[in-house]
């Protein structure tokens, strides 16, 4: 496993490391944890980011798995605190410590503001004294490095390293939908470590149908390989964070981790003419975040998003359709659970949270025409 300095931190970090979003999310993930955990750590993963998510089950699980198979000292953990739930500094060292005693931890080595998408939020980290609150924790001993989580777009983020030397931001990008590569160079040559969330589109890089994969099958690679290769051969880039819960996601990210160099002519051919295929899916489409979520009619929106683009971007209809009518008849053995399009009563609430500034209710109905239609 290739590593890099974040920035000028002097902090190495695994060029592929593991995102804990989706860690609390299954029933099994205490049982499953530590195993993942432990093939991470054996495979040179060393780079663990997670948050408060499942009201901070993530942190909880992660971190009694990584303390049954590792030392602190061997491994780099990178936390956040949602800005938009500090309405003021007193709040962000309890959160901070709260994190820290549910993790089981003296100190994070990382600490970013999360969620900071809006100049407004960027304005409130440093005149609230959420900021100050942070580097008096770093005074502390308690954060080695602080950045920004951020899915704003990337002019305002050139603006807000101008305001503020962040360690590093954390943002978006990925093989299908190339936005932030100038900024990612820019950010470099300023010495800010970059790490890149949602490096497989929710899933969505490392599902396509069966022609994307036999094509790249063909070419010696697998989906998952190409969209880390895709991003980990930026030397810009610190690292790409992968939400992994199998043995073989863990193989094939580290694959992708242990490869040197530039993208090859080969890897460039594969990445345009999967772009080529997956135009359908439009600059902006859904990666599964869940921030749009809890949805109060229980309507899954990334699931319902998640297999529609499968089906309308990748050429994976069979799946789709047969996974949309489970969660239609509330199917316990849906692997996407909840309500499905219809039961949308046109609240507003997703659209108000969606970073991709997604037409939410106007697509929920596109997704169920589509994955309903009848077959020809
Ligand atoms: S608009 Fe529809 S999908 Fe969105 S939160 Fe309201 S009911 Fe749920
Ligand atoms: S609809 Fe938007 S907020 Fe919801 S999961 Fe998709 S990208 Fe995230």
């Amino acid at each position: 496993m290739i590593t890099r300095t974040l920035g000028q931190t002097g902090i190495r970090v695994s060029v592929v490391g593991f995102g804990g979003m989706r860690f609390f999310n299954r029933d099994e993930a205490e049982a499953e944890a530590k195993a993942t955990v432990r093939r991470c750590v054996e495979k040179g993963i060393t780079f663990f980011e997670t948050g408060s998510y499942g009201g901070g089950r993530s942190e909880e699980v992660l971190g009694k798995a990584l303390w049954e198979v590792t030392r602190r000292d061997q491994v780099v953990l990178a936390d956040k605190a949602a800005v938009a739930d500090f309405p003021s500094a007193a709040a962000v060292s309890a959160a901070m410590e709260a994190s820290l005693r549910r993790y089981r931890t003296d100190y994070f080595d990382v600490f970013n503001f999360w969620g900071t998408n809006t100049p407004e939020m960027h304005e409130h980290i440093l005149r609230a004294g959420l900021l100050d609150e942070v580097l008096r924790a770093k005074e502390e001993g308690l954060v080695r490095a602080i950045g920004l989580t951020t899915h704003a777009r990337p002019e305002w983020i050139r603006d807000f390293v101008e305001v503020y030397p962040w360690d590093c931001v954390v943002l978006k990008e990925h093989l299908l939908y190339s936005r932030n590569q100038e900024l990612i160079a820019h950010l470099a040559d300023r010495g800010i470590g970059v790490v890149v969330m949602t490096p497989l589109a929710g899933g969505v890089v490392a599902h396509p149908g069966a022609a994307i994969r036999e094509m790249l099958t063909q070419a010696g690679t697998t989906p998952a390989v190409l969209g880390l290769r895709y991003l980990v051969a930026n030397p810009g880039v610190s690292s790409a964070i992968s939400g992994m819960t199998t043995p073989d996601e863990i193989d094939e990210n580290v694959r992708a981790g242990a490869i040197e160099g530039p993208l090859t002519a080969t890897e460039l051919g594969l990445i345009d003419e999967i772009r080529r295929r997956t135009s359908a899916l439009g600059e902006r489409f859904c990666t599964s975040c869940g921030y749009c979520m809890p949805c109060p009619q229980e309507v899954n929106i990334p699931g319902i998003f998640r297999l529609w683009n499968l089906q309308r971007g990748y050429g994976n209809d069979a799946y789709s359709r047969l996974e949309y009518q489970k969660l239609c008849e509330q199917r316990h053995w849906a692997d996407f659970p909840g309500a499905s399009a219809e039961h949308c009563v046109e609240c507003g609430l997703c659209e108000t949270k969606c970073p991709e500034g997604l037409p939410i209710i106007a697509d929920l109905k596109k997704a169920h025409a589509d994955l309903t239609a009848p077959q020809s």
